[in-house]
């Protein structure tokens, strides 16, 4: 009688991503929402999901909405969030102005 264990080896990359960076948020060119952030991907080759031989890693830029990536060495570089375009400059006085009333008067003064 012959007894074989059929074990399936699965094995492959698992790629890991990993958000980096300062949290600056890009536009995305694809679904247009700024959800592309910097990432760290990388790469371990694994078997049976054990990570054996991490490879390289990868900075990227990446959307996590739509996925969209491009890597952080190519020439293209998404739009920062936050930035009008051909404006440059936020308007003024984008916070109150700060010394009289405080928190709106909650002490009362003697
Ligand atoms: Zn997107």
């Amino acid at each position: 009688m012959d007894i074989f264990f059929c074990l399936p080896i699965l094995f492959g990359c698992d790629g890991k991503v990993k958000q980096e960076g300062d949290g600056t948020a890009y536009v995305c060119p694809r679904c247009h929402n700024a959800s592309v952030v910097t990432c760290k991907s990388r790469k371990v080759f694994s078997v049976c999901f054990i990570p054996l031989i991490p490879m390289k890693a990868k900075h990227i830029y990446q959307c996590g909405i739509c996925q969209w990536a491009v890597d952080q060495d190519s020439s293209y570089k998404p739009q920062r969030a936050g930035a009008p375009p051909g404006g440059g400059q936020m308007m003024g006085g984008g916070y109150p102005p700060q010394g009289q009333g405080g928190y709106g008067g909650g002490y009362p003064n003697k």
